[in-house]
């Protein structure tokens, strides 16, 4: 196995100053060569530390990348730790010298110190920095070190990273992944399948997120068909289970597949939001090409707008309130009526944390979807306790959306 670990450097990843983007960044972009990482380590800016860390993580990892610390100025320590761990002599590196001085003719200050590395590195050209790349030691480099700045340590890795990664672990066997995304379901719903079709041979990874799960499978394989065909017992029996909740997309977002299934099925969507204040509109329109199917949305807050815009009876709102499910029947039947929209979504409640009631506390949220001319599922979306504000919006734009999709459009296309 190919045991790849990251050690951030930086005192400011550690008191939360600086979010730690750089692992997940060469995280991602060694598992697009199908290479894994098997640890994320964040230091401080302290020799000892990071002299001992490094240790570890060369004795039990083949390779180790770090970031950061690899500046001029007196924080900067990496390089003079991996200098004195190879048991190397920092020396001026005349070529990558003279290349500062060409490239920074202005700016003369510091380039001594930034070509002068370990004499048993490898040097990898920073093409946007003065901060080269390090790898240790030169015969079979084991230790790579990037600057911390993420443009610089991006570029480096690109450049110089990805191809020696891909030269170095030119293996028979690589690593596959899949992605299934539901939508309406929980953890919960899904573990007594998985839990059946656990293998050492595939690693399975469940990540849910607010009204929706991605089930994640990971396999070694010399080529695709035969991961696909690892992974297809288990992919065929989560299909037959829950093919209603299952949405294709290629970035797990639920609005891309109804994107895709309403604008192929040539189909089109209306909605009428309260408390969701245009969030699912939001959503929807952060796809490019939701022109073609989605018409808009009445974001019709108050009393006074559902009435006159969507003309939600007036007796309806006094009689019911607008938190009811009188209340979105004309909502959608008003957005219905006035676009000639195919599909629509009417969505009214209390997002909170003010104007709940006994009867209607806090996160009492209706929702009307359906087909014009057809009778609409109504109901409440069940939020489980959830009390935040912003949450409570996302949650049910997100549930509202799922409805849609798995009881609605799935299987319209
Ligand atoms: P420089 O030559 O600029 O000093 P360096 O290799 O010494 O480069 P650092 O001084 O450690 O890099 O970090 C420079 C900046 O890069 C930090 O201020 C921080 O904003 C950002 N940075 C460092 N490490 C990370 C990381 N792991 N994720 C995201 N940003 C980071
Ligand atoms: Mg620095």
């Amino acid at each position: 196995m190919s045991e790849i670990e990251i050690i951030s450097i930086g005192s400011e990843l550690l008191t939360g100053k600086t979010i730690n983007t750089n692992a997940a960044f060469i995280s991602q972009k060694l598992r697009q060569i199908g290479l894994s990482v098997v640890r994320h380590t964040a230091l401080s800016d302290n020799a000892e530390i990071l002299k001992k860390e490094l240790q570890i993580a060369l004795h039990r990892s083949e390779i180790v990348i770090t970031t950061g610390g690899l500046g001029p100025t007196f924080d900067d320590i990496s390089k003079r730790v991996a200098n004195s761990l190879f048991q190397s002599s920092l020396i001026l590196n005349d070529k990558y010298y003279r290349d500062l001085q060409k490239r920074y003719k202005k700016f003369s200050r510091d380039l001594k110190e930034q070509a002068t590395v370990p004499s048993n590195a490898v040097v990898f050209v920073n093409p946007i920095g003065t901060a080269p790349g390090l790898a240790l030691p030169k015969e079979h480099p084991r230790l790579l070190m990037l600057p911390g700045v993420p443009k610089e340590m991006e570029a480096l890795l690109e450049q110089s990273i990805l191809p020696f990664l891909k030269k170095r672990f030119r293996k028979e066997e690589k690593c596959f992944e899949k992605e299934l995304h539901f939508c309406l379901l929980w953890e919960n719903d899904l573990h007594p399948i998985l839990k059946k079709f656990r293998s050492p041979k595939i690693d399975i990874g469940i990540y849910p997120e607010y009204a929706t799960v991605t089930v994640v499978l990971r396999t070694q394989a010399k080529i695709k068909q035969i991961a696909e065909a690892a992974f297809a017992p288990l992919v065929r029996k989560l299909k037959a289970h829950f093919q209603a909740y299952l949405y294709e997309s290629k970035n797990g977002r639920l609005e891309e597949a109804i994107c895709e299934q309403l604008t192929k099925a040539k189909q089109t969507l209306v909605l009428a939001e309260s408390c969701t204040g245009g969030a699912i509109s939001a959503r929807l329109t952060s796809i490019s090409g939701s022109s073609k199917y989605f018409f808009g949305s009445f974001v019709t807050y108050s009393d006074r707008l559902k009435h006159s815009i969507l003309h939600v009876s007036k007796e309806t709102l006094k009689k019911h309130g607008a938190v009811s499910k009188e209340t979105v029947q004309e909502m959608l039947e008003g957005a219905f009526h006035l676009t000639g929209a195919d599909y629509g979504i009417a969505v009214s409640g209390i997002a909170g944390p003010t104007g709940g009631t006994v009867k209607k506390p806090v996160g009492t949220i209706w929702f009307a979807i359906g087909k014009r001319k057809e009778k609409p599922d109504i109901g409440l979306i069940p939020l489980m306790g959830i009390q935040k504000r912003d949450v409570i919006i996302q949650y049910a734009s997100t549930y509202a959306l799922g409805l849609l999709f798995s009881r609605w459009i799935n299987t319209i296309y």
